[in-house]
């Protein structure tokens, strides 16, 4: 018996619906198999469902064969029908394998102190701080299965020895999870870990080779590599991630046969720099973040999840050096600089002084900035000087609030596209956005539409091979260009500015007539709400300043929106022509050069005439020696990363006190 439907899951059977999914099927005594393109796979495995990648709007067969096959046929049916199914109450399952590959562009931030170093590596700046202590080097050695034939009488010993290693690893993910210190994003990725633990496909695999006379350790890592080897062959980048999440669970079952613990980060010497090619989950979510000083990572990105991790406990942060990390796994001590992203291995008496010096400047300037958190910096003229928060994703509110933030300056919406198997949906988004707006009400959230270029391909957007990306399709061209995805964002945003104060902003503007056809497109989102009775509510409309395109016509584009945000991290790097990655010309992408300043003071100028504010969201915000400049210039906003926000404060309040 058999029943087709069109998948209506928000965005299809990814990990946590699809392990919905099975628990629900398994509920039933009938055979149960999906089917989609012809392929039948059993609907009793999360892992199978996963690799059979069931998409939104695809359309698939629900074929069951026993007693209650018709009922069965009835709830998977309605499930598959369900947008909300599987995203009710748990946390979005994510991996940090997954955000990994998902680099963005790191803020070049050279620290005088570390350039020019002996034994200096250089990486992606994740976090920021400057931190100096024991290394910990965290290579969990490779496991190698025993390679011996069974005898036929060893077999059941072996199986029931397998079996209970597997009971043996999900308790000890069922502890984790019921840990509370374990936050909502980090509860995600142990789950989904779980799911594969328990999981037949792997379980069922690796019991198949013990059958066949392999000793249950060589059975566990041949099953993990080939299911491993089916995610990493699906064209999709959110299951190539799941390839890492079965590694990790396959090894946690060999440790448990060999009765061995695996190379624990618990006992991490306090102040300590943990040092890996990659930190797993399950690590992660054992890690005692207070303990740790600082981290280096070959793998990992501005944006991976080890990343946002450790911007919102503090921890300073270099990720993504590559095989580089391999020179530390012998370091003594290392010394780090997240805001540059520089290592340094084995310091010299004097770098380690230099370091030692200011991190421990760094913690009483952090102990005597607390009392800024609540102050809301006014100038002699009666001027507030809102100073905001540049965040990417809902983990990073806490640490926004904590730390003082007035609003939200800069919402980067890439992090929501890029984190997802599809496109998010509008309702997804607009949930999303109606959270910002809630947390941080009255104060304004100001969300960027989604800035997205060549050299950063998301799922569900074709893009072109371009010769020099960063000059290419990217931020609102890309977005005109693709109404379809464009007006889920805008009616998006139109809804949730229903529950606060939220403002839009538009990336990579260099024509008026970006901004025309982008309000023309907010009408039309906003009609097709009316029309449909759906509560939505209008937003400011602002741009970001950061082409030269945009300085040179900034008075007439005033007149266009409601406030500028000047985006310094793009506007240097366009009006000094020297690429923010390229360390070469790292010298000439400096935000003090009279250029920059002076396409600073030309934007502000135009914006102040006209009356419209004039905020700043690139990272040059944040920078105490600018910001008396910067105010004077007429800038009323400035948006930064949590962690500079206090500081901001106080150099505001100086300047105000004449100081
Ligand atoms: C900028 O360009 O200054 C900015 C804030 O945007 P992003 O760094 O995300 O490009
Ligand atoms: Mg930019």
């Amino acid at each position: 018996m058999e029943r087709s439907t069109i998948v209506r899951v928000h965005e299809g059977l990814h990990a946590r619906p699809a392990t919905r999914f099975v628990k629900l099927a398994k509920g039933f005594e009938s055979d149960v198999e999906l089917v989609k393109d012809g392929k039948a796979v059993s609907a009793k495995s999360s892992v199978k469902l996963m690799l059979l990648a069931v998409k939104e709007n695809q359309e698939v067969t629900v074929r069951a064969n026993g007693a209650d096959a018709i009922e069965a046929i009835e709830a998977l049916i309605g499930y598959l029908e369900n947008p909300r199914a599987g995203l009710d109450d748990e946390a979005e399952v994510q991996s940090p394998a997954h955000d990994a590959g998902q680099e963005v562009a790191p803020v070049p931030e050279p620290s005088p102190a570390a350039l020019g170093r002996a034994n200096g590596l250089r990486g992606v700046a994740a976090s920021e701080g400057f931190a100096i202590g024991p290394a910990f080097a965290h290579f969990p050695p490779d496991i190698a299965g025993q390679g011996r034939m069974l005898q036929a009488e060893e077999i059941t010993g072996e199986i029931d020895r397998f079996r209970a290693a597997v009971r043996a690893v999900q308790a000890r993910m069922d502890h984790a999870l019921a840990q509370d210190s374990l936050s909502a994003g980090d509860r995600g990725i142990v789950a989904a870990l779980r799911d594969i633990a328990a999981d037949d496909s792997l379980t069922g695999e690796a019991e198949g080779l013990i059958k066949g006379g392999n000793d249950a350790i060589s059975a566990v890592i041949t099953a993990a590599s080939t299911i491993a080897a089916d995610f990493s062959a699906v064209d999709d980048h959110y299951l190539n991630a799941r390839a890492d999440d079965v590694h990790a669970v396959g090894r946690q079952i060999c440790l448990v046969l060999l009765g061995q613990d695996d190379v624990s980060l618990e006992n991490i010497p306090e102040g300590a720099i943990l040092i890996a090619d990659d930190i797993g989950a399950w690590d992660l979510a054992r890690a005692p973040l207070k303990r740790i000083g600082g981290v280096v990572c070959g793998h990992g990105g501005a944006t991976s999840h080890i990343a946002i991790i450790a911007r919102s406990h503090g921890i300073p942060a270099v990720l993504g050096l590559g095989a580089q990390v391999n020179a530390l796994r012998t370091a003594r001590e290392v010394a780090l600089d997240g805001n540059g992203g520089h290592v340094i291995i084995d310091p010299d008496a004097a770098t380690r002084a230099d370091f030692a010096g200011r991190v421990e400047a760094a913690a009483k300037e952090r102990a005597g900035l607390t009392v800024f958190k609540t102050v809301t910096p006014k100038l002699a003229d009666g001027r507030i000087i809102e100073v905001a928060a540049n965040i990417g994703s809902l983990e990073e509110i806490e640490a926004a609030l904590e730390a003082g933030a007035m609003g939200v300056g800069l919402f980067r919406t890439e992090l929501l596209f890029m984190r997802h198997m599809h496109l998010p949906s509008e309702d997804m988004q607009a949930e999303t956005y109606a959270a910002l707006a809630k947390a941080f009400a009255p104060y304004p959230v100001i969300v960027r539409t989604l800035d997205i270029g060549g050299d950063k391909p998301i799922a569900g957007i074709e893009f072109p091979d371009e010769e020099n990306p960063f000059l290419g399709w990217r931020g609102i061209r890309m977005c005109l260009d693709r109404p379809d995805i464009f007006k889920r964002q805008l009616r998006a945003l139109l809804r949730a500015a229903v529950h606060g104060n939220i403002k839009v902003m538009l990336p990579m503007v260099s024509d008026i007539s970006e901004v025309t056809r982008t309000r023309a497109l907010v009408e039309e989102c906003a009609a097709e709400l009316k029309a449909e009775g759906v509560p939505h509510a209008t937003f400011d409309l602002g741009v970001m300043i950061e082409t030269p395109a945009a300085v040179l016509i900034a008075p007439a584009l005033a007149k266009e929106v409601d406030f500028f945000s000047i985006g310094t991290n793009d506007l240097t790097q366009y009006i000094m022509a020297a690429d923010r990655l390229n360390p070469t010309v790292a010298k000439l992408n400096d935000v003090t050069n009279p250029a920059v300043m002076s396409a600073i003071e030309m934007t502000a100028k135009a914006g102040v005439a006209a009356g419209i504010m004039v905020g700043m969201c690139g990272e040059a915000a944040g920078r105490p020696d600018l910001i008396a400049t910067f105010v004077k210039m007429g800038l009323t906003e400035l948006s930064m990363s949590p962690a500079s926000i206090q500081r901001a404060k106080k150099t505001i309040m100086a300047m105000a006190s004449g100081d």
